[in-house]
């Protein structure tokens, strides 16, 4: 089994997600009492949460980085970032360590792939939806995007950084996101992917009609398949 390094705790209640789906997918492959060889680096979101605040996206690269290092030294043989956001850093994380990132967006392609959906609609922080390291990703792999007008955008990033990371789950913050998600696919999403990976905390696949991708869930199986060795960590 290979052993995987987590950079978590962005926030620690969907790193708790991370947890429990790798360590199901290992043990529905090996049975018995297996679970999966995971090093956990769990920063302390509040450190991260204010540099996002400030725009210092060096010092944040930096505390990425080294928490990357720390579990390569541990062994890991493949990293992963148990965030959509922090992806924001992802070249620099690759930079510094020398054994491959497992990227969020790409789990979230080959799921998109897999089902013939070409076109997401991008769900979760402002950063997420308004730059192109995600939806650049995304293309990498011929996946097009749409993302919510300004008011949703705004609606959903406070949503995510006021209740979700928080770990509070409100019933008005499900209906705002229903309604963002049916704008998405009269924009023309086949399919709305949760691009922060508290979302599913609050709306599940029942809640809606358009198709959703949950980024922890395909994200989280494919690092199980990669725990497992059954698949291989490829550098796009
Ligand atoms: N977990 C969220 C995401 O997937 C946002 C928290 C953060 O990384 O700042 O984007």
């Amino acid at each position: 089994m290979e052993t995987l390094g987590l950079i978590g705790g962005m926030s620690w209640h969907s790193t708790a997600t991370y947890y429990r789906i790798i360590n199901e997918i290992v043990a529905a492959a090996r049975g018995g009492h297996a679970s999966a060889r995971i090093t956990l680096e769990s920063l302390d979101f509040e450190e991260i949460r204010q540099c996002q605040i400030r725009g210092d996206w060096a010092s944040a690269a930096a505390l990425l980085t080294e928490a990357g290092q720390r579990c390569v030294r541990s062994g890991a043989t493949t990293v992963a970032i148990c965030t959509n956001l922090m992806h924001k850093v992802a070249p620099e994380v690759e930079a510094g360590i020398d054994v491959p990132l497992a990227h969020i967006a790409d789990a979230v392609a080959a799921e998109a792939a897999r089902n013939g959906w070409r076109t997401l609609g991008i769900l979760g922080t402002r950063w997420v939806m308004e730059e192109d390291f995600y939806a650049g990703r995304l293309a990498r792999h011929g996946i097009d995007s749409v993302i919510p007008d300004e008011a949703d955008r705004e609606m959903s990033d406070t949503i995510i950084f006021d209740e979700l990371t928080k770990g509070i789950v409100q019933v008005a913050s499900r209906s705002a996101y229903i309604d963002t998600i049916q704008r998405l696919a009269d924009q023309g999403a086949d399919a709305v992917v949760l691009a922060c990976t508290e979302i599913g905390l609050l709306i599940q696949p029942h809640d809606v009609p358009v198709p959703l991708v949950d980024s922890v869930e395909v994200h989280a199986r494919e690092l199980g398949r990669l725990a497992l060795g059954t698949v291989a960590a490829t550098r796009w």
